[in-house]
């Protein structure tokens, strides 16, 4: 009989020795995915370069823009490829951050702020007034022009044009982004560092369906 009992225990806790070490294999497996989807989530949500939100996911949101009112802000950083010539592309990555750093601040409280690609960022801004919308974009032109920020030796203060519209159900997110982006190109057309603000939309040029 005693030759017999640790055969019994070895029968018996076989299971513990064989399910305690899969369990935890199977938990750092999940934990392990889990921290692989979170990431890519990140890198499809997130600018690598900015840490604003990437053009895709703010495009995502873009029927939220129509449904739910405010303003959507499409902003182009102005005379950029000379910051590039003149100091450098390091210099002209700095000057992204900078200004993506000061457009969060003003902005990031009230809505969402994405950069859309090269040296271009979107804005939304929901239960926001106009007059509060130019408050805003006024104070951010403000604190570019009278700051800017330190590169090596230099003090470099870049600026931006900005084209907003008040968003509206009756357009498609499409056709909000382009009349957007005609006020931009008016504000670069107009010397650049400014905005221009178009809150009744030529409902004729596109409704949406
Ligand atoms: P404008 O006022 O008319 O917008 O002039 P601009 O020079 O800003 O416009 P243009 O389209 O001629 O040049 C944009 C420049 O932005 C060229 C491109 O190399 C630079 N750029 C875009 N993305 C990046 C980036 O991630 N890093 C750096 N350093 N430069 C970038
Ligand atoms: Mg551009
Ligand atoms: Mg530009």
């Amino acid at each position: 009989m005693s030759d017999k009992l640790p055969d019994i225990i070895v029968t018996a806790t076989l299971p513990f020795f064989i399910a305690v070490p899969m369990s935890v294999f199977g938990l750092y497996v999940l934990k392990t995915i889990y921290l692989t989807v979170d990431r890519l989530d990140q890198l499809v949500r997130l600018d690598a370069m900015t840490g604003l939100l990437s053009r895709t996911h703010f495009l995502s949101n873009s029927e939220k823009f129509r449904r739910s009112g405010g303003f959507l802000i499409l902003a182009d950083a102005d005379k950029f490829k000379s910051i590039n010539d003149t100091f450098g592309h390091e210099a002209g990555d700095e000057a992204l951050k900078h200004l993506a750093l000061e457009m969060q601040r003003v902005f990031g409280p009230h809505g969402m702020v994405a950069r859309m690609g090269g040296e271009e960022f979107g804005v939304y801004l929901p239960d926001t007034s106009r007059e509060q919308v130019e408050l805003l974009v006024a104070s951010l032109g403000t604190k570019l022009r009278s700051e800017g920020f330190r590169y090596r030796e230099q003090q470099l203060v870049p600026t931006l044009s900005l084209g907003i519209v008040a968003t509206t159900e009756r357009l498609s997110s499409t056709c909000m982004l382009s009349k957007a982006d005609e006020a931009l190109y008016t504000a670069k057309r107009r010397g650049r560092d400014q905005y221009v603000f178009v809150e009744h939309l030529d409902e004729k040029a596109e409704i949406a369906a």
